[in-house]
């Protein structure tokens, strides 16, 4: 059996799908995908809106798989296309191809399984989230014997899980019928340093040992890139072994990874340890559960421990408070990030009371009866030391070509704000938790020689690939993110290739491994869309209030001609705010949705379903938003979508580049910004039969040099510049709203 059996012109899908139409650019992509893995190299494959990637790639795994019992993970980063996948196109192809004997192209007689698939083929496959999704059986009946919640709230919410878990089918948070709060589901899910595997009562029912059997059977695993990541950081422990990896939605895999490979430390996240431990304002927490009355030796060493804890942890959290006051008052007030660019000369106050309060618990393990209780007293302790060894790793600044920050987040207080108490009272108030969130972060500047050392370098082949990879043409870009050697041209070529990493000083050689491919969309952009660029829009940076004035303009008139329908994609919250303000009493006739106001899938629904809507967005709905048909017929990009230079990983980027003489600016701000504007223009043509408009309202993309490699990495469209094109356009039938 070929691949263009199945995905060819009376091939297998053809005959099971009465609607489905050839798609020559899905089959090139799936052959290029079974020979990157007949020649065992990885591939970055561009694959333009339309092509079917997820048949693309399923399909050549799913023969190698089962031809070879090889095991091979899809991480996407959207729970859409996770969806879609476990939903819809692996049932499809299970269903259509149990008639299919893939080993019919056998020669050799030895690549036949022994245990005749080849009468009946079949494949597994199966969702991989992670373990905190699952209810953890023991933690569960702990919290219905031993009462941990604090609240009346919390106890309803858990007795409505109690009512569920009767009859849960996986065990999963999204089983659910309501949103759980974290201060609930946190005490009853599954938590890997908690959690007693082999030693466990509830083994045998665990939903979580439950999925990780179906894991281990399964011969494709979809998952998450988090949780790819989460599996990198945690040396393997949360995903089966694997033999082969795509990773759909690749154009997002620097940003996943910079985090996973990063560590932080929060106020917030030691409080709820210490509560956790033992809550000073309900007495409830690990110690009093395991040294009540009944189990303690006498009820005097029992308030003796609980008193001694209660001291230790008062200690810890007046340290705690003292520590991040300092880290505010440094490192800024208010809402704010702030790089962090030397060793810190702050005082650790809390690395005393975090190695008390770790002997305290490791000695108190011996007098715990149970081997359950030793365990739990055990992940405590070591959640004490790592806390412990993440502060002094980021207050030193121990880990190279790391960057650090400070972030402190607050909600405000209905009278004053923190920073006014501190310039009013002039010294150190202690925090309020409830109010301030204050983060020390540390994340590597470049995660190509991670990306090297443990994807590429670990795991053969791996796919990447997405709808917006290449820059103007290229794969370079991409390739020195991902520590991709940036010489391979084509899979036809075998050159030695010398990685210079960039800023790193070390340098991989690897013999020809790598091979790309870019293919086109078989959508029709010359003919469905239209790219409307208007002349004589101010500078941003240069006249940031005329060039508002002048893009509220030109919104009205655009949304005028298409009706609504559209998405107006800005940059940054300050300036959506600031445009919904002052527009939106000129746009009665339409229906307006904001981002914030509710949740994005409910946004998106309420916008599909509306009258003339008109939805107001910033990052999120650049990406992985998919309003197919009449209900989206233009996206206004109000201005390029450069990175921000404040941020400390983008700024620390950027100085990276600038060491190494290269322009940060073209480098990476111009090639990240146009990675998101193809994204945006990706929400509008969806199908074959979906036109529309894509306005861009920064006027550098005519004005500036580099406006050209924007203009050049977009699908080839007809460019106007005149209003009247856009009515035209609309005023055409097959553009005119019902
Ligand atoms: S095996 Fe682990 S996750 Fe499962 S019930 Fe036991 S402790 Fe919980």
């Amino acid at each position: 059996m070929l691949i263009e059996d199945v995905l060819g012109k009376d091939g297998v899908i053809s005959k099971k799908l009465g609607s489905y139409e050839l798609r020559p650019q899905q089959l090139d992509m799936a052959l290029t995908i079974e020979k990157a893995i007949e020649e065992n190299k990885h591939l970055i494959v561009e694959a333009g809106t339309g092509v079917g990637k997820s048949m693309a790639y399923l399909i050549p795994f799913i023969f190698w798989c089962v031809k070879n019992n090889k095991k091979v993970v899809i991480s996407t980063h959207t729970k859409t296309l996770q969806e879609q996948l476990i939903k819809k196109d692996l049932p499809f192809l299970r269903n259509a191809l149990k008639s299919v004997n893939i080993f019919a192209d056998a020669i050799d007689d030895n690549s036949h399984p022994e245990n005749g698939q080849e009468d009946k083929f079949d494949f597994s496959y199966t969702l991989c989230v992670g373990g905190q999704n699952y209810l953890c059986l023991r933690r569960f009946h702990q919290a219905q014997s031993q009462g941990v919640f604090n609240t009346q709230k919390e106890f309803d919410e858990f007795q409505h899980i109690v009512q569920w878990e009767a009859h849960a089918r996986r065990g999963l948070r999204s089983e659910l019928d309501f949103e759980p709060s974290p201060a609930v589901w946190s005490k009853i899910c599954r938590e890997s340093d908690l959690c007693f595997g082999k030693q466990c009562s509830f083994k045998d029912d665990c939903y979580y040992n439950r999925a990780r059997r179906k894991e281990y059977k399964a011969q494709i695993l979809v998952t998450n890139h988090h949780l790819f990541f989460a599996n990198l950081a945690s040396d393997g422990r949360v995903l089966p072994d694997f033999d082969a990896v795509v990773f759909d939605e690749a154009h997002t895999l620097e940003d996943i990874a910079t985090s996973y490979f990063g560590i932080g430390i929060s106020n917030s996240r030691i409080k709820y340890m210490f509560d956790s431990i033992l809550n000073p304002k309900t007495g409830k927490g690990l110690i009093s559960r395991l040294f009540d009355s009944s189990n303690a030796s006498d009820l005097a060493n029992q308030m003796s421990i609980i008193g001694d804890m209660e001291k230790l942890l008062k200690d810890a959290g007046s340290a705690s408070d003292l520590f991040f006051s300092e880290i505010i008052e440094k490192y800024g007030t208010g809402n704010k990030t702030t790089r962090i660019r030397e060793k810190s000369t702050i005082n650790n106050y809390l690395d005393k009371p975090l190695s008390n309060l770790f002997d305290l618990l490791e000695s108190l393990s011996k007098q715990v009866k149970t081997e359950e209780g030793r365990l739990e007293i055990y992940a405590f302790a070591n959640r004490c030391s790592e806390i412990n060894n993440n502060i002094a790793t980021i207050m030193n600044q121990d880990l190279k070509e790391y960057v650090y920050w400070t972030e402190v987040e607050r909600k405000k207080s209905r009278y004053e704000s923190y920073s006014d108490t501190l310039q009013l009272t002039n010294k150190l108030e202690p925090i309020n938790h409830k109010q301030t969130r204050c983060s020390l972060l540390a994340a590597p500047i470049n995660v190509a020689v991670e990306f090297e050392k443990q994807i590429f370098g670990k795991t053969r082949p791996v796919i990447l690939t997405s709808a917006t990879l290449s820059i103007n043409g290229s794969f370079k870009y991409i390739k020195g993110r991902l520590g991709i050697p940036v010489c391979a041209k084509t899979d036809t070529e075998k050159p030695t290739i010398v990685l210079e990493q960039d800023g790193l000083g070390s340098h991989i050689t690897r013999e020809d491994g790598y091979c790309e491919k870019a293919i086109g969309s078989p959508f029709n952009f010359s003919e469905n869309a239209l790219i409307y660029v208007p002349d004589n829009i101010p500078d941003p940076n240069q006249q940031p209030e005329e060039f508002k004035d002048s893009i509220i303009k030109h919104i009205e008139d655009i949304i005028t001609h298409s009706q609504g329908r559209a998405f107006l994609l800005f940059t940054s919250f300050k300036m959506l705010n600031s445009v919904y303000e002052e527009i939106q009493d000129d746009l009665e006739d339409f229906t307006l949705f904001k981002q914030g106001d509710k949740p994005r899938y409910q946004l998106i629904e309420e916008f599909k379903a509306s009258h003339k809507p008109v939805l107001f967005g910033t990052a999120t709905f650049w990406q992985g938003v998919d309003v197919p048909g009449e209900a989206l017929k233009c996206v206004i990009i109000t201005k390029l979508p450069f990175a921000v230079p404040d941020d400390p990983i983008i700024e620390a980027r950027m100085e990276l580049l600038k060491s190494q003489n290269k322009n940060p600016f073209m480098f990476y701000q111009v090639p990240q910004a146009i990675t998101l504007l193809r994204q945006g223009f990706g929400r509008l043509i969806r199908s074959t039969t979906d036109t529309g408009v894509v306005a861009i309202l920064d006027p550098r993309i005519k004005s500036k040099f580099y406006g050209k490699y924007f203009i050049n990495s977009l699908p080839d469209c007809k460019k106007v510049s005149d209003i009247k094109d856009i009515k035209d356009f609309f005023d055409s039938a097959h553009n005119h709203v019902d």
